[in-house]
């Protein structure tokens, strides 16, 4: 238990939000319970504010663009619970405003310009806290005939999974052509077989028998899932619902999450194990670090170069070139440099 002046000072530096549901589940499992309820390891200030700061700004607020083809939108920085891993977890970025809907015609706008961007991922904070605006969103991006996939990211068929409701579906649904070379697919984020409980495996199915792909994406938490078998019966679970295993990400080096970070080589491990015959290759996801630039898999896309203390040194798949060529006035974040051949080389902090 924190003692009452240390859970004052992680929540009002941290936010804490958890549904009925959560509640409820948070009892039952401990894995859930460490994903939610605060805890005074977050006082500890080690990691960064905003990990990924490599990204590149197109004077729009709520829209970024990471790489030549893609771009995100973010209409709202809230979400129905906060993750105490989560990248976005500082008390400025939760209180930060919702895009007005003329910010959003100003992102449609900038998207229907700019006509190498072929597919748009709507995140934030969880889009599902406003399906009005997301409705919206959706709706004028489908107006925009050089625009294929549309993503969502939302953790809360985890946490909330009655937002998955009909209301949902129908928006959802109406806008889904995969025919046409037009999907709309949706990325919850289950780290531990837990989450996988009646409710939201309904809302799972719900949305697969609509016809719509699920993709997971997990983050590999110390004292959660940092486990060959945890991993591996979460993964075969979410094969036999019928969601695609995508990513486990290693855990963001941000400020107050330090004690859910494993060293990088923990993943890898996991991975070789897998690889090894322990998992069939269906469900062995792409282990992800996030470097400053954007997302690299260590050993297959990028590499480690080296380790200075806690620092790896890491060569991304990423030139300068590439980000220059979206925005000439890009400049490498700090810590990073280029190599002879322009690929980023990048300062990584690792986890213990
Ligand atoms: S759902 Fe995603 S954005 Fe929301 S708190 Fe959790 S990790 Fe952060």
């Amino acid at each position: 238990m924190l003692k009452d002046e240390q859970f004052k000072e992680v929540i009002e530096k941290y936010p804490v939000k958890i549904t009925k549901y959560l509640s409820r589940l948070i009892k039952k499992s401990p894995a859930v319970a460490k994903q939610f309820l605060p805890s005074r390891d977050e006082l500890k200030s080690i990691g960064i504010h905003r990990p990924w700061v490599g990204k590149v700004e197109t004077g729009i607020y709520g829209l970024e663009r990471m790489y030549g083809d893609r771009c995100i939108i973010m209409p709202i920085n809230q979400c129905p619970a906060y993750c105490r891993h989560c990248v976005r977890k500082d008390y400025l970025v939760r209180s930060k405003r919702a895009m007005t809907y003329e910010e959003i015609e100003k992102a449609l706008n900038y998207i229907k310009k700019h006509t190498e961007i072929k597919e748009v991922l709507i995140t934030g904070g969880d889009p599902l806290m406003d399906i009005r605006r997301l409705g919206y969103i959706i709706k004028g991006l489908r107006k925009i005939k050089h625009i294929g996939p549309i993503r969502i990211g939302t953790r809360s068929i985890m946490y909330d999974p009655q937002r998955i409701n009909n209301k949902f579906v129908r928006v959802i649904k109406k806008y889904h052509d995969y025919r046409e070379g037009k999907p709309i697919e949706i990325s919850p984020q289950f780290n531990h077989p837990d989450e996988l409980t009646k409710e939201s495996i309904k809302a799972c199915r719900k949305l697969i028998d609509a016809g719509i792909r699920l993709y997971n994406q997990s983050v590999l938490l110390r004292g959660v899932n940092d486990d060959v078998k945890i991993l591996a019966e979460l993964f075969r679970k979410l094969r036999e619902i019928g969601v695609e295993i995508h990513y486990l990400y290693h855990c963001a080096s941000v400020e107050g999450a330090d004690h859910f970070r494993t060293r990088v080589e923990k993943g890898i491990e996991i991975k070789r194990i897998f690889a090894g015959g322990y998992l069939s290759g269906r469900c062995n996801p792409r282990y992800i670090i996030l470097t400053p630039v954007g997302k690299m898999e260590p050993m297959i896309d990028g590499e480690i170069l080296g380790r200075k203390g806690k620092i790896l040194i890491v060569k991304t798949p990423y030139t300068k070139k590439q980000f220059i060529k979206i925005d000439p006035k890009f400049k490498l974040p700090g810590g990073c440099k280029v190599d002879k051949d322009d690929f980023i080389i990048c300062e990584y902090l690792d986890g213990a």
